[in-house]
């Protein structure tokens, strides 16, 4: 029986061991690497695009010959004012891309031995991070759709006599979304939070011109046939058909984001679920790329990504 990828030497590249061995140098000549790989490593002005500057005495600043301004290596990224270390965040960024159902920021706080709002928003900046390499996608070829509900539990009462009926509009708590998704069988997955399945045919419309459909039974899926190239799987009958209609691969999706949630964050408020969708597509997108890939794709990514406007100040603006 073939090994299964994870288990394999293949898909670990990268170690907290040789990060911190490697030191805090070696960390931040990664950082430039993946920042200015145009020109190898070379400082470029984030201000002018200049190509020519001068270390600045005793920090890890730049001093642009063209504009004069200072600049680090994380100035205008993601990471820009970050406080942590570069060992550090290079460590962060290899436990989250190890954690294959997600890592919770308390997690975190304590394999690092940092704040609880600094691995928390230094999550969900590499959340937003991840995500921004689908943002000018669009879903084309064999995609698989479905939905699911996540949040807004009711904890039964104790005592039989207290309990409810939470299937009850009334006793709603306002807090369940679903999560929408399209994965390309060839591809990446697309993930949307909605208030109903039913919005799911909306953005079933936006995918590329073409495409095929797989879905399973649920009714509220009958009217893609009525727009869309179709096939349905009915999971009373068959997880499979011959024909190749399924939706196991969307489906695989949806057990990490299960996982994910209660393993993990044990709760998820709304505002938030749209971070966890993608970060589980992104997990379930690259799982067979190694660990070290991961992590430097993702940390390459977050160098080319601005300042985040949700995340950078979030606790400051939190108690103003
Ligand atoms: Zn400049």
């Amino acid at each position: 029986m073939a090994q299964h990828f994870l288990l394999s030497k293949e898909a670990r590249t990268l170690s907290l061991r040789s990060i911190y061995a490697g030191g805090e140098h070696a960390a931040r000549e990664t950082f430039k690497r993946l920042r200015w790989s145009n020109t190898n490593g070379n400082p470029v002005c984030p201000s002018c695009g200049c190509l020519d500057s001068k270390p600045v005495k005793g920090r890890p600043t730049f001093r642009c010959l063209a504009c004069n301004k200072h600049f680090t290596v994380t100035s205008g990224t993601i990471f820009a004012s970050r406080k942590m270390s570069f060992t550090d965040l290079l460590a962060a960024i290899c436990l989250f891309v190890n954690s294959v159902k997600g890592i919770s920021a308390l997690q975190l706080s304590r394999d690092l031995d940092c704040q609880h709002k600094t691995a928390f928003v230094l999550c969900h900046k590499l959340r937003e991070a991840l995500a921004a390499e689908l943002a000018n996608a669009t879903p084309a070829g064999e995609i698989e759709i479905d939905g699911a509900y996540f949040g807004g539990h009711i904890r039964p009462a104790n005592v039989k006599a207290k309990r409810i009926d939470r299937r009850r509009a009334k006793y709603q708590t306002g807090k369940r979304r679903v999560v929408v998704a399209l994965r390309e069988r060839a591809g990446r997955t697309f993930t949307h939070v909605v208030a109903s399945e039913a919005e799911g045919l909306d953005i079933a419309k936006r995918a590329t011109p073409g495409s095929t459909f797989y879905a399973d039974e649920a009714s509220h899926w009958d009217a893609l046939h009525l727009h869309l190239d179709t096939n349905r799987i009915n999971h009373s009958e068959a997880y499979s058909l011959l024909d190749g209609t399924h939706t196991n691969n969307v489906e695989s999706f949806f057990s990490r984001l299960r996982l994910m949630v209660s393993g993990q964050h044990h709760h998820v408020s709304p505002q938030y679920l749209y971070q966890y969708a993608n970060h589980a597509a992104w997990l379930e997108d690259h799982r067979r790329r190694s660990n070290g890939g991961n992590a430097f794709a993702l940390l390459g990514g977050a160098l080319n990504h601005p300042v985040s406007r949700v995340w950078a100040g979030y606790w400051q603006r939190a108690n103003a």
